[in-house]
């Protein structure tokens, strides 16, 4: 055990931090390239299958490193060709990963932390509390099993061809990790998914935007769920440290000045709280000036809830209201609910720890 935990594992180091890795140890950057192909595009995990390093390298690397995945605990599929794999990880906690297969794309959902210390209301990962952030090698881990499990090939058709981090947890609350860990995910030398395809979506930690815009190129999907403060206040607690004037301009910087890049508003239709037309006429009055995508998520109900789906009436006004206001706007259809794999429905199993984000609790944006 105490072995291994001084071993460095590979999976946490992104190209660069792999390059200075090698240089530390005298060898050449380049062997950071051999060494990614075989992991990420060959699926080799033993330094001794890694033929293209001399063999003292190799042994060299077995004594001082590791490539450790996360295990995959359980696989189920349903009906609809959904995927929820159970991740348990070395701490004894299990995460959750989704896979989404439509016509003419195959979306991944990862998860950033084991629970998640945000607390909507609306939310079943809320309610398993926080037990602590996800390292780069537990969430590349989660790609790479998902990769596997689906039969992806190096030369064949790709399957996964986005990724979203939208399964349990804040991923602006591991801010650097994250960073890492999508850069990995559109590394050609790792996963090769195009920038604008793999999504960060975040309740809003505005400080970690401004951050994030100087060191990713990913894709910013914003959980709004609320026209106006008093509203979203209730529904999503950070809005007290972030209400929504700071969270637009915050939004609005990410993308200025990259073409073709507007920001996805997630929005969860929970009955009779937040789906009116009065909502939605509110809803894009805020976001007028912002190049913007509107998603609409009916909710997804989970053991002791106190919210309720919006019906599909409603869910229709709503959509054509905002249509009516020159939105784009996608009523998300419910997929994998059959085995607790949709939004907001991802619970794992969580020793919590930390306490949740209380009102006046200070927030680590680390
Ligand atoms: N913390 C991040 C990412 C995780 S949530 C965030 O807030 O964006 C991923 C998406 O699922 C969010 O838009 C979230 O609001 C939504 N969601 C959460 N609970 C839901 C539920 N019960 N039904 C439908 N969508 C839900």
């Amino acid at each position: 055990m105490a072995v291994t935990a001084s071993k460095i594992n590979l999976l946490d180091l992104d190209r660069r931090d792999l390059e200075a890795f090698f240089v530390a140890l005298g060898e050449k950057p380049f062997r950071a390239t051999q060494v990614m192909k075989w992991i990420y595009h060959e699926r080799v995990i033993d330094f001794a299958t890694m033929t293209n390093l001399s063999k003292a390298l190799r042994e060299r690397l077995a004594d001082c490193a590791e490539i450790r995945l996360p295990e995959v605990a359980l696989d189920q599929a349903s009906r609809d060709g959904s995927h929820k794999w159970l991740i348990r990880l070395d701490s004894g906690n299990c995460i959750e990963t989704v896979f989404i297969p439509e016509p003419d794309r195959g979306t991944l959902c990862v998860s950033s932390q084991i629970g998640c210390p945000l607390d909507c209301s609306f939310c079943a990962t809320a309610q398993q509390g926080f037990n602590r952030n996800l390292t780069v090698a537990e969430i590349i881990g989660q790609v790479w099993q998902a990769s596997r499990l689906l039969g992806e090939r190096r030369n064949g058709d790709r399957i996964i061809t986005n990724i979203v981090l939208m399964g349990m947890g804040e991923p602006l609350l591991n801010f650097a990790n994250v960073v890492k860990a999508t850069d990995l995910m559109q590394d050609d030398l790792a996963f090769g998914i195009s920038r604008r395809r793999v999504t960060l979506s975040t309740a809003g930690v505005v400080p970690a935007l401004y951050r994030l815009r100087e060191v990713s190129e990913v894709s910013l999907a914003v959980s709004l769920h609320a026209p106006t403060d008093e509203l979203r206040n209730e529904l999503v607690p950070l809005n007290r440290k972030y209400p929504l004037a700071e969270l637009l301009a915050a939004c609005k910087n990410y993308i200025v000045d990259k073409p073709h890049r507007r920001i996805t508003w997630e929005y969860v239709l929970l009955a009779g709280v937040n789906d009116s037309e009065q909502h939605a006429r509110a809803l894009a009055a805020l976001i007028r000036d912002i190049p913007s995508k509107v998603n609409l998520i009916p909710f997804n109900p989970f053991p002791n809830t106190r919210y309720q789906r919006s019906s599909p009436d409603v869910i229709d006004r709503f959509h054509a209201v905002l249509m009516a206001h020159d939105l784009t706007v996608v009523t998300r259809k419910t997929r994998g609910d059959d085995i607790a794999a949709a939004c907001g429905q991802l619970a794992g199993q969580v020793q919590a720890r930390g306490r949740r984000l209380g009102r006046s609790a200070p927030l680590a944006v680390a």
